[in-house]
């Protein structure tokens, strides 16, 4: 099903720290996860993200904003097709987009509105916001409770659910319960409310003994309907309460059909729904997790490997049109206005977040990197929070940004949690060490050692970055900094003193000492510029710096408030947007070396800015994620000159 066929689009996910491996598992305030035998260990631990504070940068910046915009959605709204589907009575304003009464995904940002509200108050701390999570769970409840004994609660009705048994047309109901359960499980793990256990295990049975009494050949055809992770909520539920019962149903949402391929090692992807498909393989992720059944883990991780290199863009996201469309490798002719849906990205985040746990392989910490930069964090609009539904990567288009109230796209909710978890996966730790990964201004409270590390950086603006132990006394541990790809020439020094043996890039420096408070780690890691070419055409170019896209500016022309705001639909009847964007424009260049025709033009400890040089029409460039309502190029036609 493409959504854009069948309205406008859907789909997304859900965070998941709440939940870790079986015996390792430690649910956040609230939750202890239980394991399940042979359940494996992971290899890198993530830190629970209320351990994680990030301090002033970017990405608390960001984080602000999407406070502003979750304080400013009123629960009554949200809540009010919950209440009339209830049979409760609601005098509030409907909203508009996939919320709106008559549209089928009703109820599924008010699932992400739990998650993020879980999330940001763990992340910040933040009563307030934890406050509002609590309202919306017990006004939740009430609504379960009206609606029967069975356990349901949803926006619509459960005759949703009897058309999708019986094949007939329903967008996709599932989809839009998980977002409900993920909700309730992220306020249970991470906020600590113990009704929503309560409600998401009504739901889970509701679930149960619906998917029971289905035979297989039934529940193949209900999975070719989208159904975000359900399989991947209904095993966080059961790690969370040690009830087998709740893997059973899970069970029954893992699609064979898509994993048998993926457990060979084989790309079927052409085709496929990419958002669709991501949550699934989550699920697989979190079904080796808990049974550590090895054929699961590879599901994840060769997809995870695939997807990451050989369908991803330079951005680091996937999908054009939502799909995949193409062999792998095969990019060059799908760049658009709809390729990298937002909400994929999201899932590849958590996605990746499973690999690294499993391998503490530094490329997936560099993955980690460029699509959170790239593909995450300039896809909210910094006036007011909205979200980017696509991002488009063919010249000449810009950010088309949702409108208040009257969007709530899958990507609305993702984007909603994505910036309330700016915390996660900065670092990992095992009982040695701890990993540094991202290079993001923070502090992380290692309380097993009674460690407190620090980081303190600029970053991207200054290139590296400097970690400060606090400990009561000295303790020994492994300080792993991250090495990334994209750097040449590293080096680090320790409370002034330059350290030999620095890391290849690619890898991790490792200082593996008794850490005394007050300890300064300072890394170096300096950025160039670099060439990211279509593998099928070397002559379509896209430019980074570091791990960072640099766009081309191309003005406004053309761009009005009406267009700068819009459902991705409806620019294909305005005409504004039905032009054939220009062509990526080109660049003559007389060296492969891209330093040789692009120079920063800001200076140091300034915000990044880059100017082509010889070409006919100079461009600025800039990172991708600084930029907002003004057209761009991400990828180039470059020739080279004799
Ligand atoms: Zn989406």
């Amino acid at each position: 099903m493409k959504r854009r066929s069948f309205l406008a689009a859907a789909a997304a996910t859900v965070p998941l720290w709440r939940v870790r491996l079986g015996a390792l598992a430690r649910g956040a305030p609230g939750g202890v996860a239980r394991s399940a035998a042979g359940a494996p260990a992971l290899v890198a631990q993530p830190f629970d993200l209320s351990r994680v504070r990030l301090r002033p940068g970017p990405f608390l910046d960001a984080m602000d904003v999407n406070r502003r915009f979750l304080m400013g959605l009123d629960p009554a709204r949200l809540l009010h097709m919950f209440r009339v589907t209830a049979g409760l009575p609601s005098t509030a304003e409907p909203l508009g987009g996939w919320e709106a009464p008559e549209n089928e995904l009703r109820g599924h940002y008010t699932g992400h509105y739990l998650s993020a509200c879980a999330l940001m108050s763990t992340s910040l701390g933040d009563p307030e916001v934890k406050a509002r999570g609590d309202l919306m769970v017990a006004e939740l409840a009430r609504c379960q409770h009206a609606l029967g004994d069975n356990g349901y609660l949803s926006a619509f009705p459960e005759e949703f659910f009897d058309r999708l048994r019986a094949g007939r047309g329903v967008w996709a109901p599932f989809y839009t319960l998980h977002k409900i359960m993920a909700g309730l499980l992220d306020m249970h793990t991470l906020a600590g409310n113990a009704q929503a256990l309560d409600v998401l295990k009504g739901m889970a049975r509701w679930t149960g003994g619906w998917v029971q009494p289905l035979g297989d050949d039934a529940m193949a055809r209900v999975l070719e309907r989208e159904f975000g992770g359900m399989n991947e909520v209904l095993y966080n539920l059961a790690a969370v309460t040690g009830t087998d019962w709740y893997r059973d149903v899970a069970h029954r949402f893992d699609h064979e059909r898509i994993f048998g391929p993926l457990a060979v090692g084989r790309d079927e992807l052409k085709g496929l729904h990419v958002n669709t498909t991501i949550p699934k393989i989550i699920g697989a992720a979190r079904r080796y997790e808990l049974t550590g059944e090895p054929r699961y883990r590879d599901v994840a991780e060769y997809f995870w490997r695939e997807v990451s290199t050989r369908r991803a863009y330079c951005t680091g996201g996937t999908s054009n049109g939502e799909s995949w469309n193409t062999e792998p490798g095969v990019l060059a002719a799908e760049l658009s206005s709809e390729t990298q849906e937002c909400c994929t990205s999201y899932n590849m985040l958590k996605l990746t977040r499973h690999v690294f746990g499993w391998t503490a392989d530094a490329a997936a910490a560099d993955y980690y990197e460029r699509l959170l930069w790239n593909g995450v964090l300039g896809t909210q609009h910094p006036a007011d929070g909205d979200k980017l539904y696509y991002v488009p990567l063919a010249s000449g288009y810009w950010k088309l940004f949702g409108t208040p109230l009257h969007d709530f796209w899958c990507c609305t909710g993702t984007g909603s949690e994505s910036a309330s978890k700016f915390g996660d996966s900065i670092y990992f730790h095992d009982d040695d060490g701890v990993w540094v990964n991202q290079f993001i201004a923070s502090e992380v409270d290692w309380a097993e050692k009674g460690v407190r590390l620090v980081q303190d950086t600029r970053f991207p603006v200054a290139a590296g970055t400097s970690l400060v132990v606090h400990a009561g006394r000295p303790t020994h541990f492994a300080l792993r900094v991250r090495v990334p790809a994209w750097t040449h020439g590293g080096s680090a020094a320790l409370n002034g003193r330059t350290l030999d043996g620095f890391a290849a890039p690619g890898g991790y420096f490792v200082v593996d000492r008794a850490w005394k408070d007050g300890d300064r780690l300072e890394v170096a890691l300096p950025m160039a510029l670099h060439i990211h070419a279509m593998p099928d055409d070397p002559t379509s170019q896209a430019v980074t710096y570091g791990p960072l896209v640099l766009v081309g500016k191309l003005g406004t022309d053309g761009i009005t408030p009406e267009n700068l705001r819009a459902e991705p639909t409806k620019p294909r009847m305005v005409p504004e947007f039905t032009y054939q964007p220009p062509p990526a424009p080109a660049l003559r260049v007389r060296s492969d070396y891209p330093a040789t025709w692009i120079q920063r033009v800001s200076g140091v400890d300034q915000p990044l800015e880059f100017r082509t040089t010889g070409q006919e029409r100079d461009v600025t460039l800039v990172p991708f994620h600084t930029l907002f309502d003004e057209r761009y190029a991400v990828y180039w036609k470059v020739t080279r000159q004799a």
